[in-house]
């Protein structure tokens, strides 16, 4: 049995593996890539393996980093079933049309501009009509249930603790009359997130575990329910007293509800005075019908309290909560005199309605944008989050005077204490662990840990494919054979000198406009530095 990865790997978005047996071949996840990852792999339209020879997809949850590349598959000619929790396959069923609509809204735009500059014609990612077939292709199971995918490949899925439907994948291949047993993590939620249960731990004991990584280097200081609810009274308060707008980008699944339910609780409680009076619009069209879907479709899916709640028809009500769906709805926002919370989307605020609020609030002292998950390397919310002064949005450029602030507490994904009780609660300690949806910073420095406690631990790369055996703790790294991989190496090489390049310009934007003659010193020196490790590099490059 191989193992392939197809994305995601030392990076955070478009995950993807392909396992191949003698006679199947299965993916775990397609999704899409964003961000910076976008430029690298195979660009936006293109896979690692032939998608017409591809059996089933089993998908861990709804996100679109997970589920988003699903069209663009049927449309290439995968016909097998996707394989899924049913709230999963609900959410994917606004998640995916969304997607559908923001491909073919892209390409009409590209197509005007192309024919105003006498350029040929672009073709959207996927249409609707992709995402269509491939809605009718979704085969839902429960948690828990053993389930035959092909011939030599059955699966459970678990809570994973992360969106309402979230799983990890337990895998038993039997291949030639041995069995190997796999565990995909997917993304792994929290111990006390609203709404949504614990994650739960795997228990196949599996052989060789797939796990991700996005905070393996770090902890959110901030774990308990009561100190995720301090957290955002504390910032909501300094908020109310600055005097003007929120705005908070937030993913429209998942996150938004999880900010809803937490403002209705500080509503309740008091904890923030005034908060009542504010109205709050959720600004994004997918984020109301995920609302819908976490309320129509959640009981069993739900922790306990939850449950009470949405018996008491408590879950995401507050008098002052409004919906803005039309785009005319979502412009009058910008209008309005009236102190307002909006959230929207894109939670990284790399498209979507949250860039025109930031393009009408950012310039205010008195705003504020509260960011609440994880930002891209490359995307704006990245770059607001780095101490950018001035920002484009839409060619325009923008001073950013707003209060830019981060809470931790409401990340929907394991910190590193976290993942490694997750890794180490496994019924068996694996032969090996295979790290991905991470930066290769972040999972270097798991890496490490994971080692120091004892477990043997892969970070691959893009298209590295490994043999699996359970009688085998050595693993026979295949060859790359892909043409296109030196060419994707040395586009990842790149990447990592961009990111040091925008080190240095990110220090530049941070800093404060002072006249100080120590600043313009030290400026002067990095210069220097600057100039000469410039000239030496161009000398050896051209060598
Ligand atoms: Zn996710
Ligand atoms: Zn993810």
């Amino acid at each position: 049995m191989k193992l392939k990865f197809c994305g995601a790997a030392q990076t955070v978005t478009g995950s993807c593996y392909l396992l191949s047996t003698e006679n199947s071949k299965v993916l775990v996840d397609c999704g899409m890539r964003q961000g910076s990852d976008k430029k690298t792999e195979f660009g936006e339209d293109k896979f690692a393996f032939e998608p017409k020879e591809i059996d089933a997809i089993l998908l861990t949850h709804a996100h679109i980093d997970h589920s988003g590349l699903i069209p663009l598959a049927v449309k290439k000619g995968f016909k097998g079933k996707i394989i899924t929790t049913e709230a999963t396959a609900q959410l994917a069923t606004i998640m995916l049309p969304d997607s559908g609509h923001i491909q073919e809204m892209e390409a009409e735009y590209q197509n005007r501009k192309n024919l105003r500059s006498g350029k040929p014609t672009v073709e959207p990612l996927y249409t609707m009509d992709d995402v269509k077939k491939s809605l009718e292709q979704f085969a839902p199971v429960p948690y828990k249930k053993i389930v035959n995918v092909t011939d030599d490949i059955s699966v459970r899925f678990v809570d994973a603790g992360h969106l309402l439907g979230s799983a990890s994948i337990e895998i038993t291949v039997n291949e030639d009359g041995k069995e190997v047993k796999l565990a995909f993590s997917g993304d792994i939620g929290r111990e006390e997130s609203p709404i949504i249960c614990d994650p739960e731990f795997i228990s196949n004991d599996a052989d060789y575990i797939i796990m991700e990584g996005t905070y393996g280097d770090r902890d959110h200081g901030v774990n308990s329910d009561e100190k995720k609810r301090t957290e955002f009274a504390a910032v909501l308060n300094a908020a109310l007293r600055r005097g003007g707008n929120i705005i908070i980008p937030s993913f429209a699944v998942g996150r938004t509800q999880t900010i809803l339910f937490y403002l209705r609780n500080l509503i309740d409680s008091g904890e923030v005075p005034g908060l009542e009076k504010i109205p709050v619009y959720v600004d994004s069209p997918l984020g109301i019908e995920a609302t819908n879907v976490f309320e129509s479709c959640g009981m069993g899916y739900y922790d306990e309290e939850t449950k009470a709640l949405a018996k008491a028809g408590k879950l995401f009500n507050f008098e002052n909560l409004k919906f803005s769906r039309t785009a005319d709805e979502s412009k009058s926002l910008n209008i309005t005199k009236e102190r307002q919370i909006i959230i929207s989307s894109s939670g990284m605020c790399d498209a979507g309605r949250i860039r025109h609020h930031l393009k009408h609030n950012l310039y205010r002292a008195d705003s504020t944008v509260i960011f609440s998950g994880y930002q891209a390397e490359g995307t704006l919310g990245r770059l607001l989050l780095s101490g950018a002064r001035k920002v484009k949005i839409f060619g325009e450029e923008i001073r950013v005077n707003a209060a830019i602030v981060q809470i931790e507490g409401f990340s929907g994904h394991a910190g590193k204490a976290e993942l490694t009780e997750w890794l180490e609660s496994a019924s068996k300690k694996p032969k090996r662990v295979f790290l991905s949806h991470g930066e290769a910073d972040v999972l270097s420095v798991f890496s490490q840990t994971l080692k120091d406690r004892g477990f043997a631990v892969e970070v691959p790369a893009l298209l590295d494919e490994f043999e699996l055996d359970a009688n085998e703790v050595q693993i026979a790294q295949m060859e790359k054979v892909e043409k296109a991989y030196k060419l994707e190496n040395f586009s990842l090489q790149k990447k990592k000198l961009f990111k040091q390049a925008e080190r240095i310009a990110s220090l530049l934007e941070a800093l404060n406009e002072s006249d100080d003659e120590l600043t313009g010193l030290k400026l002067k020196i990095m210069e220097e530095d600057l100039k000469s490790l410039a000239d030496k590099w161009k000398n050896i490059l051209n060598t």
